[in-house]
């Protein structure tokens, strides 16, 4: 059988067998490992805001070990009280006061057994992987009666209830009538090199999950509007004021969705997506903004990085006071955030549309431990924002392009990089970072700038390479830091851990500066010649002819001396443009591997200035004030004061 008609008859038994199971099928052939599928049946009563669930999981066991125990997160728990972990990052030294009753959320296991019927709730038991807090909730462990085997499914039947906090403020939550429902059903950890990957959830880490099919069926009221992860198969009225909306997901490792009876419905198309958006009706007038934004957020990932294989996109505008909602990413489901007012130059609504759109592909598509390695999915999705806003809006008014007001994305990253540049290495777990800022400038900031660093230095035509080969390879999989640069070593045909191994794994920092400028007109030396001919008595007193002032005549010649400095442990190749009083450029080149490097030149011109990194290719470089000096200017070592300061430090020794 040739490997087409295999493909054929393999495609043909797998949608059969769906439909025999009475199942919706959107791809023919499975395009994940789908080692984690749950079907869930969930009601939620909109008068109290409590969810009802019931959830069948089916695990299988694709790692080649024994599994003693399934581990499930329960992430709602973090918002149970302020003993979680969760709350005591969150609210630091902050007065529990502040929190009020409603902001509290939870989620209760009712039942947990296998599908054969034995019950597992009694061996149940809270653990607390990342840290000593014995009152966290947040991860679930659960022996089932007999080792699972590599290879085996486990079928697991579980009721729960939940609340979710009010208003949202960490992506779930609910206002009133909207809702949004996300880290909401007991899901499993990740079974990976014979162990159990599930962290308690912290105030700055995100997810990670296996891939699987989800069918969930949401009991809602009637006139409310749902918007899920997955396309609807179908929405039946229950006739007692609620309704019924099916939807179902292939390959994807997490379901969220939404509802409130007050959202308004847009709909368009951009290649083969379906676009579906959601909108708050005070932002009516915003529709067209959020579509496009949408229509070219697909654009480009499609036509950048590889195809989104799914066939619909949902775009969720959160309700006035739920904006902890805003601007995140589900697969196939997004969530945006606007005010009644926005400018159409303050791009805040296309940003947040194409930032969490990219997600879909770094987070989702992607599958990196977003605990572990969140630069994988944050950083790498930043740095394709900012590629992306620069190529629609151009680059200096790419955030903000109002009234004669502009900011540049990049710009904004790179301050975000500038309030903690190196209080930790990028590879850290994401609740061990020092703050929240260092958190923020190491999982976000500082891979998107080595990444347009790493671009500049590349090419954009190689960087577009390792970009879609990353896609390409490790598409449903759950890659780590060292295959990214494995990709990038391959394509580029270089080995690159020099700049990695900076980059990700040290705290160092880039600072080029040029440190001194100077341009003088050459003197013809004086003293006694060295004209020994014969009938001499004694050596004439000449001006002195040296190699310099040789070459001077007979137009005046100027020596110019430049030094630059690399101020930080980052040693990086870069560019200096010196610039003579004639206009004249020149480019040098220096490899940085030194503390400072000296350029000197004997023309019959001035230097003017010299600027180091003159194209901002270095986007990592801490401080662009330093890297252009002129003639005028004094060496960066002169310290004002002199005698004084010396005086001083005489006076009161430290
Ligand atoms: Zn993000």
């Amino acid at each position: 059988m040739n490997n087409w008609l295999k493909m054929v008859l393999s495609a043909a038994v797998f949608i059969l067998a769906a439909a025999a199971a009475g199942q919706p099928v959107i791809f023919e052939k499975a395009l994940s490992p789908r080692i984690a599928s749950y079907d869930i049946e969930v009601k939620l009563d909109a008068e109290t805001g409590i969810l009802h669930g019931k959830e069948t999981l089916y695990w299988r066991n694709a790692s080649s070990y024994p599994v003693n125990e399934l581990q499930f997160h329960l992430y709602q728990n973090a918002f149970r009280n302020t003993k979680s972990s969760f709350m005591k990052e969150t609210l630091g030294s902050k007065p529990e006061t502040k929190m009020k009753p409603k902001q509290y959320g939870f989620i209760d296991i009712e039942s947990i057994s296998l599908a054969t019927g034995e019950d597992l709730k009694a061996k149940r038991e809270f653990i607390h992987p990342d840290d000593d807090n014995a009152e966290d909730r947040t991860v679930l462990r659960v022996p089932p009666p007999k080792p699972l085997l590599p290879g085996q499914v486990i079928t697991v039947k579980i009721e729960f209830t939940e609340k979710l906090p009010e208003p949202p403020f960490a992506r779930s939550g609910a206002k009133k009538d909207f809702f949004f429902v996300s880290q909401w059903f007991p899901k499993t950890g990740v079974f990976v090199d014979g162990r159990w990957n599930c962290h308690q959830y912290h105030s700055h880490t995100e997810f990670f999950a296996d891939y699987g099919v989800y069918n969930v069926k949401m009991t809602v009221p009637s006139k409310n509007l749902v918007g899920a992860t997955g396309i609807e198969v179908s929405r039946m009225d229950n006739g007692d004021g609620t309704a019924t909306h099916f939807y179902h997901a292939e390959d994807v490792h997490d379901f969220a969705w939404t509802t409130s009876p007050k959202f308004i419905e847009f709909k368009t198309r951009q290649n083969h997506v379906d676009i579906r958006l959601l909108l708050q009706a005070a932002h009516k007038n915003q529709a067209e903004r959020h579509l496009e934004a949408a229509r070219l957020a697909v654009k480009y990932f499609e036509s950048w990085y590889g195809p989104y294989p799914y066939p619909n996109l949902t775009v969720v505008d959160p309700a006035p006071g739920a904006g902890g909602a805003g601007g995140m990413e589900y697969p196939t489901l997004i969530t945006a955030g606007t005010l009644r007012v926005m400018p159409k130059g303050v791009r805040a609504v296309e940003m947040v549309i194409i930032h969490e759109f990219g997600h879909n592909y770094w987070y989702h598509l992607v599958g990196s431990n977003e605990f572990e390695e969140s630069w994988l999915d944050e950083g790498i999705n930043t740095y394709s924002e900012i590629q992306i806003v620069h190529d629609i809006y151009g680059a200096e008014g790419s955030m903000v392009d109002w009234l004669g007001l502009k900011a540049d994305d990049l710009q904004i990253r790179r301050y975000s990089y500038l309030a903690a540049p190196n209080l930790d290495p990028v590879i850290r777990n994401g609740w061990q970072y020092y703050n929240g800022a260092s958190y923020t400038a190491m999982s976000y900031s500082k891979p998107a700038l080595m990444l347009i660093t790493l671009e500049n230095y590349l090419g954009k035509e190689t960087m577009n390479k390792i970009m879609r080969e990353w896609l390409a390879r490790f598409s449903f999989q759950h890659p780590h830091t060292r295959d990214f640069i494995t990709v990038a070593n391959e394509v580029s045909g270089q080995n690159l851990d020099w700049f990695f191994d900076q980059a990700l794994f040290s705290n160092a920092v880039l600072d080029y500066a040029v440190s001194s400028v100077s341009s003088k007109e050459i003197e013809k030396g004086k003293g006694y010649d060295f004209d020994y001919s014969t009938d001499k008595p004694l050596p004439k007193f000449l001006p002195l002819k040296t190699e310099e002032s040789d070459k001077a005549s007979p137009e005046k010649m100027y020596l110019s001396v430049v030094k630059v400095r690399r101020l930080g442990e980052f040693r990086f190749p870069v560019e200096i443009e010196m610039v003579f009083d004639d206009g004249e450029k020149l480019r040098e080149k220096w490899d940085g591997q030194d503390i400072w490097k000296e350029f000197r030149y004997v023309k019959p011109k001035k230097l003017v200035s010299a600027t180091v990194d003159p194209d901002k290719k270095i986007p990592l470089d801490l401080n662009w004030q330093n890297n252009t000096r002129t003639a005028e200017q004094p060496p960066l070592e002169k310290k004002k004061g002199g005698y004084l300061e010396l005086l001083k430090f005489a006076l009161n020794p430290q």
